[in-house]
């Protein structure tokens, strides 16, 4: 792994979904990289796990009991957050399920929850991170955790792929909104990662396809990379570190895709 230490030294994160896999791994590095860390989950024990991690490591972190769909526990988390810590320079939404199921057996209750994690949670979160970005225009960087899906469809998964359009919508709208007040957003689109979330789909589409796991990995999930590979969490850590760092709005409203070629634009 690159050299990161340092490039957040002094500032502070907020991580949703951070109790397991890619928030988990991102919340470890930004915080070796010196920034202090709220790691936020619905899964309070996870994000508590998380923070200690960090502590016992020498970082500074706090665990944020947070269901990402509620205003009120997205203000109360934040508050958390900020009284712990202080204010938030970086925030990046990153909580998110998958439901996989053809349009025609979509449950309208799982579409509904689907968006409501992804979407609301991303407006509600920004909605809150902004209140420390805006004051006395100290500014900050928001990331978006889309994914290849916000630029590609995929069969059985209606709800996920319009949720993660929808990001690219909101990214935007803030890059243009907090430009002038020093705010700077992204949306991190990763190919297939190897986490508990991906993991659940290898058997449920094996299943709606009526194909092997192994073939749901190699025919369907990596099928387009140059090279096969799954994308890692590491590698999403960096990217998001990168853009995190990024001193200037040279560089906003943009999605960047890291998927081992999966998806080129
Ligand atoms: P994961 O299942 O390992 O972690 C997701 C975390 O989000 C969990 O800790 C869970 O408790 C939390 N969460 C779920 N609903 C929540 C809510 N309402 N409020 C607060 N926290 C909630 O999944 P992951 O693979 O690390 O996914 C993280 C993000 O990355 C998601 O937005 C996902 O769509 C995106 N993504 C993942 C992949 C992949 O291949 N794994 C690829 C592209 C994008």
């Amino acid at each position: 792994m690159q050299n990161t230490s340092h490039q957040l030294q002094g500032k502070t994160a907020l991580i949703t979904g951070a109790a397991s896999g890619i928030g988990k791994n991102m919340a470890l590095v930004f915080a070796k990289a010196g920034c202090a860390v709220a790691v936020a989950d619905m899964n309070q024990a996870g994000a508590d796990a998380t923070a200690k991690e960090i502590v016992a490591a020498g970082g500074k972190a706090v665990g944020v009991a947070m269901d990402v769909t509620s205003e009120e526990q997205v203000n109360a988390g934040f508050d958390k957050a900020v009284a712990a810590l202080g204010p938030i320079d970086i925030l990046v939404s990153n909580a998110g399920i998958q439901i996989v199921n053809p349009i025609e057996n979509f449950a309208f209750s799982d579409w509904k929850k689907l968006l409501a994690i992804h979407l609301d949670g991303a407006f509600l979160t920004t909605k809150a991170a902004l209140k420390s970005m805006y004051k006395d225009d100290r500014g900050g960087v928001v990331i978006y955790m889309g994914s290849v899906h916000s630029h590609e469809a995929s069969k059985l998964k209606s709800a996920y792929v319009t949720a993660k359009h929808g990001l690219l919508g909101l990214a935007r709208v803030l890059a243009k909104e907090g430009g002038p007040r020093g705010v700077r957003s992204h949306v991190i689109c990763p190919g297939f990662v190897r986490t508990p979330l991906v993991d659940k789909q290898i058997p449920e589409q094996a299943k709606e396809l009526n194909i092997t796991e192994e073939q749901v990995i190699k025919n369907v999930m990596l099928k387009d990379t140059v090279d096969g590979e799954f994308t890692t969490v590491d590698d999403v850590a960096q990217l998001a570190l990168f853009l995190a760092a990024f001193p200037t709005a040279a560089l906003t409203g943009q999605s960047v895709i890291i998927s081992h070629g999966w998806c080129m634009q």
